[in-house]
């Protein structure tokens, strides 16, 4: 099975004509509630593609996380691991998007911020067992360290998802087998301004020599590079209509680790990712928009 460990969130969006000035307020048109967070999202991007997940996360006590686990086991994820904060309420974000699509976002962790290393040591068992780990940046550092740590010490691989973009110590890095850096992020960790393929294939090179066997750059509509072993190669994006690329990048993940939880060769598994995530931005949604796996088989890469 997989194991996803990350964050769970309660998107809320207005779209409005125009987003506010400090101070201002703005009379905005529909609202829409949406489960969100890049662990959530990454662990429903995968069972939807069929992988068995169980996702490690922590909710409040509050409507918002009752709604959350509702929807992870309509999804058929495995929430045994699904904790509860009885103190601090569930993740939300605050979004407004105008008329161009342009957004403003703020983000109240909640009980994303308090899933600890220790909560994490009693999911050991379901890690042990685990063909693949998958984990995300949107809970605390040390959690993730942890869920490295954990996975490294029962030879489970896993995945690093460095979202959202920050800085990463050289200790956690070199017990990460596959990483999966956007254009932002990889710029962020390696310090190379990544804009082109020269720079790109540079930044993947950086992150190898820090430890990690298998790098991957997603580059948006450019599709991926990968650097495993030695070699380098890009994976082009199918060519789609972009509607929404909102959790792209989540959708590409959790279809990643499918691949390789199936035991498919590393660039079978790359090839099934760009699919899926261009499957995904032909509609709007983070959730809402992860393909099914007959999506993905239909579009021909
Ligand atoms: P993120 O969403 O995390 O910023 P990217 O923008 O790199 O990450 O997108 C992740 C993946 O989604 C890309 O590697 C690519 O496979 C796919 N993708 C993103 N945008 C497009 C697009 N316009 N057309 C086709 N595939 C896309």
């Amino acid at each position: 099975s997989i194991v996803v460990v990350g964050s769970s969130n309660t998107d809320m969006v207005v779209k409005a004509t125009r987003l506010p000035a400090p101070g201002e307020t703005v009379v905005g048109g529909t609202f829409l509630m949406n489960p969100g967070g890049k662990g959530a999202n990454q662990a429903v991007a995968a069972a939807r593609l069929g992988g068995a997940v169980t996702f490690v996360a922590k909710v409040g006590d509050d409507v918002f996380g009752q709604q959350a686990r509702e929807g992870f086991r309509q999804e058929g994820l495995d929430t045994s691991w699904v904790l509860t904060d009885a103190e601090h309420p569930s993740g939300v974000a605050l979004i407004t998007v105008d008329e161009h699509g342009e957004n403003c976002i703020v983000v109240a962790p909640g009980a994303n911020g308090t899933l600890t290393p220790d909560e994490l040591q009693r999911a050991q068992s379901s890690i042990a067992q685990a063909a693949l780990v998958l984990v995300q940046l949107e809970i605390p550092l040390e959690t993730v360290a942890r869920a490295v740590a954990l996975a490294q010490a029962h030879g489970v691989r896993v995945v690093l998802n460095p979202a959202p973009a920050r800085t990463l110590p050289d200790e956690l890095l070199r017990h990460v087998s596959v990483i999966t850096p956007n254009q932002t992020e990889a710029s962020r960790l390696t310090g190379i301004t990544v804009h082109d393929d020269t720079t790109a294939e540079w930044a993947a090179r950086a992150l190898h020599a820090k430890g990690i066997g298998t790098v991957i750059l997603t580059l948006g509509a450019q599709g991926a590079l990968v650097h495993h072993e030695g070699q380098t190669w890009r994976v082009a994006a199918p060519p789609v209509e972009a509607v929404d690329t909102t959790a792209a990048g989540d959708v590409f993940n959790g279809a990643l680790v499918v691949g390789l939880a199936e035991g498919r060769p590393l660039r079978d598994a790359v090839d099934f990712a760009c699919r899926a995530a261009a499957v995904s931005v032909t509609r709007m949604g983070a959730q809402a928009s992860a393909p099914r796996r007959a999506e993905v088989d239909a579009l021909q890469s």
